[in-house]
């Protein structure tokens, strides 16, 4: 083991230097693969030399989402604490179902879920659990707000058709889990938004009494803090209102930018969070753990057993159900999730995470500024959210974002919303600065001012 320590330091060293000189990686053509990095598997061991070149080679051509030109995704850069708890979480390899196997990491896990109920508001009672991610936090919300709504559908199946709610806004990964639970997609309704792309909570209203009128059980409504491609928040305190009228679970998901919850300055923006019943964050996104690092708590953790609890003397054999969490998680062999948010969060304290989610919102602030000042950019996007969405000169924004990537000269994706495709710059990278952001800016008005002509002429053939 020592030895391949050794090698990983070696290899990490070249990659943090690559960062720095080559922060974007020239993309290689996905069928042109094989003829730059042998990726083969063969019947003989390799010698050890080639073996590390290989490896070596591998990682540097492989996407830098650490640099400080990737904007493509709702994550970047390296909190150096919470990589630190990953990799030891590598070494140690517990399973997070039973105490017996994991002992203190246990701990750690239940510590994280508490002080996160006691920021959300949820009182005691209230639980949650690491997932692998927010569509299965999503999953995870719509299938106990299910069981609450009727304990049987777990033995029987659907014996009538029951009716979510959620915006046209929200994640496709909402859409998933409606087919997942057996509910079937064509009864989830898709609420529509604002002009800043909020959901309107009086047609969320009418859709439910319409629904109701029809002889449809309504059950389920999600809210989303932070909207995948604007960035925004849908009115948590005003829909609550509609769900405790009618008897309906409240889902927040707050994947992209529920971390907000840390932010005394920036908290107003998830008003009413504590009246929902289960909420969900990605801490790989605006804490910049490694993925994935996704929490769901709920405000009632008796939800978490009725679904998710099996029993299973082969795994359950010491302990209470308290200290054996599988007893309320999705998986059986569960991969510890919760140390690398631990190490962040011991170093710098809830000060500390409250800090870097201020910092995000400056950057936003900064890189928002600096477009709506600017005569030649167009925005679309209403601030107050860490996506700012644009486009330069009138420039079609995929054409763009795709040339800016086959040059290695950024990463950045694109969106819509309605009418409009726009570039979307997402500010979730704490260890980025005010320069970064500048900098963001000057290579791709460098880049369409030499290209410019180029980049119109594809705009034309493709439209
Ligand atoms: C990213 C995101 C998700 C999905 O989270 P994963 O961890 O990628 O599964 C869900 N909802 C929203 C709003 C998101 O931005």
């Amino acid at each position: 083991m020592q030895e391949d320590l050794k090698t990983f330091i070696e290899i990490a060293n070249k990659l943090f230097e690559d960062e720095q000189h080559n922060p974007v990686v020239f993309p290689i053509n996905p069928n042109e693969l094989s003829q730059h990095i042998d990726l083969t598997l063969n019947d003989n061991p390799i010698a050890y030399n080639e073996f590390l070149e290989t490896l070596t080679k591998l990682v540097l051509q492989t996407p830098k989402t650490s640099s400080k030109l990737f904007f493509n995704q709702l994550f970047g850069g390296r909190q150096s604490k919470a990589v630190l708890g990953d990799l030891l979480s590598i070494l140690l390899n517990n399973s997070m179902y039973t105490y017996k196997v994991a002992g203190p990491q246990i701990g750690v896990e239940k510590e994280i879920i508490n002080k996160i109920c006691n920021i959300v508001g949820y009182e005691d009672g209230s639980g949650g659990t690491f997932t692998v991610g927010g569509s299965m936090s999503n999953f995870m919300g719509m299938l106990m707000a299910r069981d609450a709504a009727n304990l049987k559908i777990r033995e029987q199946g659907f014996t009538k058709p029951l009716i979510a709610y959620t915006s046209i806004e929200s994640h496709y990964s909402i859409i998933k889990s409606a087919s997942f639970i057996g509910m079937g997609k064509n009864n989830l309704r898709f609420i529509s938004t604002n002009e800043k792309g909020e959901m309107l909570t009086s047609e969320l209203e009418k859709q439910i009494l319409e629904d109701i009128a029809n002889g449809y059980t309504p059950f389920f409504v999600n809210a989303t803090a932070g909207t995948t491609v604007l960035g925004v928040f849908d009115p948590i305190d005003e829909i609550s209102k509609v769900c405790k009228r009618y008897n309906l679970w409240l889902h927040v998901d707050g994947a992209y930018c529920g971390g907000v919850i840390f932010s005394k300055k920036h908290k107003s923006l998830i008003n009413g969070l504590e009246k929902s019943d289960s909420f969900n964050f990605n801490a790989h996104k605006m804490l910049g753990t490694p993925l994935v690092c996704s929490v769901i708590v709920v405000k009632n953790k008796k939800h978490l057993y009725n679904s998710f609890s099996v029993d299973a003397d082969y795994l359950y054999q010491t302990d209470g159900d308290d200290f054996n969490l599988g007893k309320t998680s999705f998986q059986c062999g569960r991969k510890n999730e919760a140390l690398k948010l631990w190490t962040l969060w011991k170093s710098v304290g809830t000060f500390g995470l409250e800090k870097m989610v201020n910092h995000l919102f400056d950057l936003s602030k900064f890189a928002y500024e600096y477009v709506n000042k600017h005569p030649d950019y167009t925005v679309y996007s209403s601030g107050n959210s860490l996506s700012i969405c644009f486009n330069y000169k009138g420039i079609d924004a995929s054409n763009l974002c795709t040339a800016l990537y086959e040059d290695a000269k950024l990463v950045v994706g694109f969106g819509n919303f309605r009418e409009d495709k726009f570039i979307r710059l997402v500010t979730v990278n704490a260890n980025n600065t005010e320069a970064d952001i500048l900098n963001f800016f000057k290579e791709l008005e460098g880049y369409v001012d030499s290209n410019e002509l180029t980049l119109r002429t594809i705009k034309k053939v493709v439209s």
